[in-house]
């Protein structure tokens, strides 16, 4: 998609401090980061949320999940705990409508998250 922020990132036309890449994802820092570590994940492939990503019937979401969690393990957070989130429509603060978890750790996180 030519008008995505994302989509720019994954082509290397916005720079980003890329931390994992697979196949099929990207994970980098997020400019405005919440947490010691927040670190957004993304599929290559343009969806517009979580919805949309869990339609993808190619085993996609599984390939963004396990980066989520391949990127805790190279943050150091997964023993402490980490929180994956997908914003989801604006009334769930979704900004940037190409899907991406956050994937924030390295503090103590609290429940709800208001
Ligand atoms: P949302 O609110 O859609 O769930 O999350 C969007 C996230 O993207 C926000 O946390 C915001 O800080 C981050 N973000 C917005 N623009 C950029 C950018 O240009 N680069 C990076 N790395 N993160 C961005
Ligand atoms: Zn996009």
């Amino acid at each position: 998609m030519t008008d995505c922020l994302f989509c720019k990132i994954v082509a290397r036309e916005i720079p980003a401090d890329i931390v994992l890449e697979t196949e099929r994802a990207l994970a980098f820092r997020d400019v405005n980061p919440q947490a010691p570590t927040h670190v957004l994940v993304v599929p290559k492939s343009h969806h517009a949320n979580a919805a949309a990503l869990a339609q993808a019937d190619d085993g996609l979401a599984d390939d963004v999940l396990k980066a989520c969690h391949d990127v805790a393990l190279q943050e150091g957070v997964s023993e402490s705990g980490y929180r994956v989130v997908f914003n989801t429509g604006v009334g769930a603060g979704q900004t940037v409508f190409h899907v991406h978890a956050h994937v924030l750790g390295g503090r103590g996180l609290t429940w709800p998250p208001g």
